[in-house]
């Protein structure tokens, strides 16, 4: 059975009733398996009453806040080691961005776009199986700096697989999270990754914590997992306690292993953040990768039940204009964390700078391929990564000699 098997819209009415079962965990009910079965198999008619109800719990924990974070790629490509999904690793055929580590001031500078769009936390990511000490110190210094320029920001590191000591400096230097993903269920994993296990991932989730940082780890959807093991690793993350839970929708890289793997539907997408909401009712919901391409006209619904997105471009590919997903927060009646006291005008302002800057993108070689007669390269006209059905390569920001997507 794959992800987007719902029951045909002919059947009956399916058994579950989501109102109901929100409002249970809302009175402190824990989802059992069964539940989580029955919310994964929600007929397609009846997904958008499923996602009301997982956003009442969204809204009881989160109100009708969108928190925005930005990613910094620091280190590009280049990876020893051979996860199936990812564009960086070992063998890859993807003809992704590949530098080695940003200078501090660099990556402080791009972090700032991400700021001045709105971002709360920052997100400083390397490529690798784990850093050196070296690589920390590195990191630590980056950290500091960021948090010199911008205290009230949020930063998390994503480094890999840390060893012992190494939580603890980027705790000192200033960091105050921590993202490493389980990614998918201990019994799947084997599947997607030979040179790294499981339980180092947890290893290295729990040395987080233990160090005192917040834990952010989450999922990537579509690689093949069952209905079962989707439902175990949602379980796994609630047992380790991760403070955030990033989705990501698998994007099937060309020059990957998982190339033209399509197992998902917008609905389906939908189905899995409810059931990530209802196991992890007061959790930071994120939608990370592939939003655009996976739920497609369905993003804004999804800020139904998730609370928190990444704003323009990931780490190996673009995703839609960031003027356009300011925009989809505010067409759907969310504010971004942190201006919630913003004036109509002082919003109007911050969009259309956001335009602005996506507008004054440099054309990428070729020139625009959409033909939209702008010349800008971005979704944000509404051609690029928001209508793509496939990965578009980053070819812009951190590692490039053009702007960002901020
Ligand atoms: S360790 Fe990280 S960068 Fe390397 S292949 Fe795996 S996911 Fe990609």
């Amino acid at each position: 059975m794959t992800l987007n098997t719902a029951a045909a819209d002919t059947a009956a009415p399916a058994a579950l009733d989501a109102d109901q079962l929100a409002a249970r965990i809302a009175a402190g009910h824990r989802l059992t398996e069964a539940e989580a079965l029955a919310v994964l198999a929600t007929p397609d008619f009846a997904t958008l009453p499923l996602v009301g109800a997982a956003g009442t719990l969204r809204r009881k924990h989160f109100g009708n806040t969108v928190k925005v974070n930005y990613l910094v790629n620091l280190k590009s490509g280049l990876c020893p080691e051979d996860c199936t999904y990812c564009s960086q690793r070992l063998g890859s055929k993807a003809e992704i961005l590949k530098y080695t580590w940003l200078k501090p001031d660099e990556a402080v500078a791009q972090a700032g776009y991400g700021i001045a769009g709105g971002a709360s936390r920052v997100c400083m990511v390397a490529s690798g199986k784990g850093p050196t000490d070296r690589d920390v110190d590195r990191v630590a210094t980056m950290v500091e700096q960021l948090k010199e320029e911008h205290p009230q920001v949020e930063v998390c590191a994503c480094l890999g697989i840390l060893k012992d000591g190494q939580a603890a400096r980027l705790k000192d230097a200033g960091a105050d999270a921590y993202n490493h993903n389980l990614n998918t269920s201990e019994s799947l994993y084997p599947e997607i990754c030979t040179s790294h296990s499981y339980q180092d991932r947890v290893d290295t989730v729990q040395q987080a914590q233990s160090a005192g940082l917040s834990s952010c780890s989450g999922l990537i959807v579509g690689l093949g997992e069952t209905p079962e093991q989707l439902i175990e690793a949602v379980f796994a993350l609630r047992e380790l306690g991760s403070e955030s839970i990033p989705v990501n929708f698998l994007m099937p890289f060309d020059g990957t292993p998982m190339e033209g793997t399509w197992l998902l539907t917008p609905l389906a997408c939908l189905r899995i953040l409810a059931l990530v909401r209802l196991a992890c009712p007061d959790k930071e919901l994120r939608i990370a990768g592939g939003r655009e391409m996976h739920l497609r006209s369905l993003q804004s619904t999804a800020l139904e039940v998730a609370n928190s997105i990444f704003l323009g471009d990931y780490l190996t590919s673009e995703g839609q204009g960031a003027a356009k997903d300011l925009d989809m927060i505010a067409d759907a009646g969310f504010v971004v964390l942190g201006q919630e006291a913003s004036s109509p005008a002082e919003v109007a302002r911050r969009l259309q700078h956001a335009a602005h800057a996506a507008s004054a993108h440099e054309a990428p070689a070729g020139g625009c391929a959409s033909g939209c007669g702008t010349g800008c390269g971005s979704a944000a006209t509404g051609c690029g990564p928001s209508a793509a059905r496939e990965p578009v390569l980053r070819r812009r920001g951190a590692g490039t000699q053009q702007g960002p997507n901020a």
